[in-house]
C-alpha cells in the first residue's frame, strides 16, 4: 500500500495518553435516518468533523454544534483538498488530543480512500475504528424496491468503479459474467463509452439498465432504459452524479444456476 501523505507533516510518533483518536463514520447514502445508531453516536462526541462533499446537510445537522467542521470534498477539477492534506490535518487533530471524526458517504470502506487514512493514523500510534455505512448500491436498490441480487438470475454481485485513476480510463471488470449483476459507481460522467464499453463486452442491447440518482434524498431520481437507449436517456432527463448504475448480464441457458453470493471489488 501507498502512502500519500507529506513525509515532513506526518513524522512517526508514539501514541500519548492525550492521543486523540480517529474514527471513520459511514454517512450513508443521504437520508439521516439511513445512518447507524453508532453513527449518530460518534457524530455527537465528535470534536472536529472533515467531511466530504456528498454529506447530506441533514447529516450535518446532527453533528455535535460544539465540534468544528471542515468540508474537505474535492469538487471535481479543484485539489484544495488532495489527499496528503486530509490526512495531515487529521493526524494533527489526533495528535492534539481531539476525537477525529472523518465523515465519508455511504460505507468508508466502498470507494472511499479509507485506506489512505487508515494507514496514516496507525504509523502515528492513532487508534483508529470504522463505522460502517449503507452503501449506495444498496440504498439504490431500495429506492427501486428491487434486490441486488435474484435467485435464480445472477450467482454473484460485482461493486465496481466505473472511473479509473484518471477520470476517463475505461475501468469495467474484465469481462462480464453471465449471470451476475453489477452496481457501477461513478459511471454517470462517462456514460457514452460506458456503454460502448458493454455493448462490446456483450450486454445485449435489450438490457434494462436502472440508474438511481442521489439516492435516498429528496433529489433521487430514477431512470430505467434499454441499454442501447441509455446515454440518450441520461442526457434527455439530465440525470446527473452521484448515481449508481444496476443491471445483470443475462445467464446463458446452459449456465448452473447456483445460489452462493460473492462480493467482489473491481476497482483500477
Ligand atoms: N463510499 C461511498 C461511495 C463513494 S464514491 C458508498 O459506499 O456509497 C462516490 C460515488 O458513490 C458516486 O459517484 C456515486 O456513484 C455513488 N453515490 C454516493 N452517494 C450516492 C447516492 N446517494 N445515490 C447514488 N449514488 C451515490
Amino acid at each position: 500500500m501507498t502512502l500519500h501523505a507529506d513525509p515532513a507533516s506526518l513524522t512517526p510518533a508514539a501514541a500519548s495518553p492525550s492521543t486523540g483518536r480517529l474514527i471513520l463514520v459511514g454517512a450513508g447514502p443521504g437520508a439521516a435516518d439511513l445512518l447507524t445508531l453508532r453513527a449518530l453516536r460518534h457524530l455527537q462526541e465528535a470534536d472536529v468533523v472533515f467531511h466530504d462533499r456528498l454529506i447530506d446537510p441533514a447529516v450535518l445537522a446532527l453533528v455535535n454544534p460544539r465540534a468544528l467542521l471542515r468540508d474537505v470534498g474535492k469538487a471535481v477539477g479543484a485539489n484544495l483538498w488532495p489527499q496528503t492534506r486530509i490526512c495531515a490535518e487529521i493526524i494533527a487533530a489526533a495528535q492534539r488530543g481531539q476525537r477525529v471524526l472523518r465523515l465519508k458517504s455511504g460505507d468508508p470502506s466502498i470507494f472511499g480512500r479509507a485506506a489512505e487514512e487508515i494507514e496514516a493514523a496507525r504509523l502515528h500510534g492513532i487508534p483508529v475504528e470504522i463505522v460502517p455505512g449503507i452503501t449506495a448500491a444498496c440504498a439504490a436498490a431500495a429506492s427501486l424496491c428491487q434486490p441486488l441480487t435474484t435467485r435464480g438470475q445472477s450467482r454473484q454481485l460485482v461493486i465496481a468503479s466505473a472511473t479509473g485513476q484518471s477520470a476517463n480510463d475505461a475501468c469495467l471488470p474484465a469481462a462480464l459474467q453471465p449471470g451476475s449483476s453489477y452496481a457501477l459507481y461513478m459511471a454517470i460522467h462517462r456514460i457514452d463509452t460506458l456503454v460502448a464499453e458493454l455493448a462490446a463486452q456483450g450486454l445485449p442491447p435489450e438490457t434494462a439498465i436502472r440508474i438511481v440518482s442521489a439516492a435516498s434524498t429528496a433529489q433521487e431520481r430514477v431512470l430505467e432504459a434499454p441499454l442501447h437507449r441509455l446515454a440518450a436517456q441520461v442526457r434527455q432527463q439530465g440525470i446527473a452524479n452521484p448515481a449508481i448504475l444496476l443491471f445483470t448480464m443475462p445467464a446463458t441457458a446452459s449456465q448452473p444456476q447456483a445460489t452462493a453470493v460473492t462480493i467482489a471489488a473491481a476497482t483500477c
